[in-house]
């Protein structure tokens, strides 16, 4: 266990921050520790730079599971209290830039990968994905898809951080930009002018207020949306003629999809006054749904029980994944299992819990090995 923690250690040194996008140093390191213990990876690159890995040990069944992970952590975030490359250990919990999200699940799945190697019998067949851009535009996991890497997969299994439950689902990450335009004019007559920060500003308002009441008029309830950046006008003393906004949209049901793009037309119509109104997508991952009765899902759930010793609670997560990506037509079972609560994320002092770490790490094992 001492040398699994060390190994997380030394994956969180290694700065793999996505933006600018760089996950050489990681792959170099994740490709010569396989090969170390006999394991040899292949390399696909979305773009030049820009690598992920994949490997695979044969069972006795060609079958195959998919062990799922990324390579990339989000940039460094201010307010650090340690350096965030250089991971310290304090009341058993390790903190560093991606211990949670998620080189505690990278760290997990290498170990689990290099015991399988181990075994002179495998029961099914593990494919190892670990993708580059995860925390941007999901393109490593879209490129494995592209080079048939997920194709006759009976069950997929991805290492993201789940604090214990086991993850049957994912919302979808609807992406958008609206925009306003209005008409100059000089600061001082605001009246002859139609500004377009003002006519942003209303419809942010409304549609918060919409969503706060509207979740019923979608089916869920608990689909939300944010506001992420905005951006307007050229000069304290002239009246805004352009502002956008970029907003973030979860998406519990596919078929929320359509309600929203009626909730953002109508509010950006009723606020416009004589101001246009327009959005564009930026992008969009479509929520992704596990069936809990299949029996790989519940042979999963059987290890959790057996290594914990009580009743995980089977939950859809709040963020989006390289799901959608890597399976973008028919999707197999599969389950969202890992170290560390997503809440830690994307902030500064992120930290891993090591006793999950450990316990996850047991639960896969024995769930791949057994
Ligand atoms: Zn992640």
């Amino acid at each position: 266990m001492n040398e699994l923690v060390s190994l997380l250690q030394q994956l969180v040194a290694i700065d793999s921050c996505n933006p600018p996008g760089q996950e050489e140093e990681i792959y170099r390191f994740i490709q010569v520790w396989l090969e170390r213990h006999g394991i040899a990876s292949q390399r696909v690159e979305f773009a030049p730079g820009r690598p992920s890995l994949w490997a695979e040990i044969r069972g006795e069944r060609s079958e195959t599971i998919l062990l799922s992970g990324h390579l990339d952590t989000v940039s460094i975030a201010s307010g650090w209290e340690n350096p965030p490359l250089q991971p310290q250990i304090r009341n058993d919990r390790l903190y560093g830039l991606g211990s949670t999200d998620m080189k505690g699940g990278l760290a997990l799945l290498l170990e689990v990968f290099r015991q399988a190697a181990l075994r002179p019998k495998l029961p099914y067949t593990l494919r190892l994905l670990l993708s580059a851009d995860e925390e941007d535009q999901y393109r490593g996991a879209a490129e494995f898809a592209r080079k048939g890497l997920t194709e006759n997969i009976i069950f997929a299994l991805v290492a993201e951080a789940t604090a214990g439950k086991v993850g049957i689902g994912e919302r979808g990450e609807f992406w958008l930009r609206v925009f306003f335009h209005g008409r100059e004019a000089h600061g001082s007559t605001p009246e002859q002018g139609v500004n377009a920060i003002l006519a942003c500003g209303r419809f942010l308002c409304l549609l918060e207020e919409k969503f706060q009441r509207a979740p019923p008029s979608l089916r869920s309830g608990s689909s939300t949306w944010n506001v992420g950046r905005i951006e307007g006008g050229r000069q304290v003393n002239i009246v805004a003629e352009q502002c956008w906004a970029d907003l973030d949209i979860r998406l519990e049901f596919e078929e929320d999809k359509e309600k929203v793009i009626q909730l953002l037309e109508s509010s950006g119509q009723s606020v416009c006054d004589q101001a246009q109104f327009r959005w564009e997508t930026i992008s969009y991952q479509r929520p992704m749904r596990s069936d809990p009765k299949d029996p790989m899902i519940q042979q999963f759930v059987d290890s959790v029980r057996t290594v914990t010793g009580n009743e995980p609670k089977l939950d859809l997560v709040t963020y989006c994944t390289d799901l959608p990506s890597l399976f973008p037509a028919k999707a197999p079972p599969f389950v969202l299992y890992g170290p560390g609560d997503i809440r830690q994320a994307h902030q500064p002092n992120e930290y891993l819990d090591l006793k999950s770490f450990k316990e996850c790490t047991k639960v896969l094992e024995n769930f791949l090995l057994s």
